[in-house]
């Protein structure tokens, strides 16, 4: 494939984007661009240097004084996330992060910053970059949109599984109470709500098998692009 592709990936959490997303750029030959992982090391210096993630004013200080500076990096294909230089790849997926990153993620400094660091990526690469805002925000021209769900009961389950097989004890219930609280912060902050873009192809992947999504969103993919099987 000789011409740049970007590609928007854009979903509420747990409906399968990190890993349809890393199969799907494996697929296609270009790397996979996670920009939670961006926001979570965002929500990780707020934990380390003691600063509330709800504290609005400190996280715009932060970022105007270029204190919790953002960075990516590819090896062997795989994305590690820098924060300051260091490599902080590791330490992003526990919950206390996703809780921070989801808290900080609300303001608008934040988000501009992470924003710019996109888009400068996206000028540099062929890229599928996934997150929340992608369609609408940081590639409003991508020529592939791809907004992926599932009902709040299938990836409440999905993630419970997970949880599960990774020696975590869960509680379904819990689970899907926590879940409907991410898509409420989610869905209704005032910048850069979750939304799909007008044109993106909306894909319900709550009675599909990973296979059979990754073979939609392939389907999906190829059809923008022209590209024969
Ligand atoms: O996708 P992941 O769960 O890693 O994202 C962590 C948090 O970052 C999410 O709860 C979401 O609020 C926020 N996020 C965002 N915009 C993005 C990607 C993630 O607001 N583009």
């Amino acid at each position: 494939m000789s011409q740049p592709i970007l590609i928007a990936v854009d979903g509420p959490v747990s409906a399968g984007k990190s890993s349809l997303c890393d199969a799907l750029a494996k697929e296609l030959d270009i790397l996979h661009l996670d920009t939670g992982a961006m926001y979570r090391a965002i929500g990780l210096y707020a934990i380390e240097s003691g600063i509330s993630p709800e504290d609005g004013d400190a996280l715009d200080r932060v970022i105007k004084e270029q204190k919790a500076v953002v960075s990516v990096e590819y090896r062997d294909g795989r994305q590690l996330t820098l924060l300051n230089g260091m490599d902080v790849t590791g330490m992003l997926r526990g919950e206390a992060v996703g809780a921070a990153a989801s808290s900080v993620s609300r303001f608008p400094s934040v988000r501009r910053y992470l924003v710019s660091v996109q888009q400068r990526l996206a000028r540099e690469k062929s890229l599928l970059i996934d997150g929340r805002d992608i369609g609408t925000v940081v590639l409003p021209d991508a020529k592939v949109k791809i907004f992926l769900t599932a009902s709040p009961e299938a990836r409440a389950l999905r993630r419970y599984t997970q949880l599960l097989s990774s020696g975590v004890r869960a509680d379904y219930q819990q689970v899907l109470t926590d879940l409907l609280a991410r898509d409420e912060q989610d869905q209704n902050r005032a910048c850069d709500p979750l939304r799909p873009a007008e044109d993106a192809v909306i894909l319900d992947t709550s009675s599909l098998s990973f296979q059979e999504s990754l073979s939609e969103m392939l389907r999906i993919v190829k059809a923008r692009y022209a590209i024969s099987a």
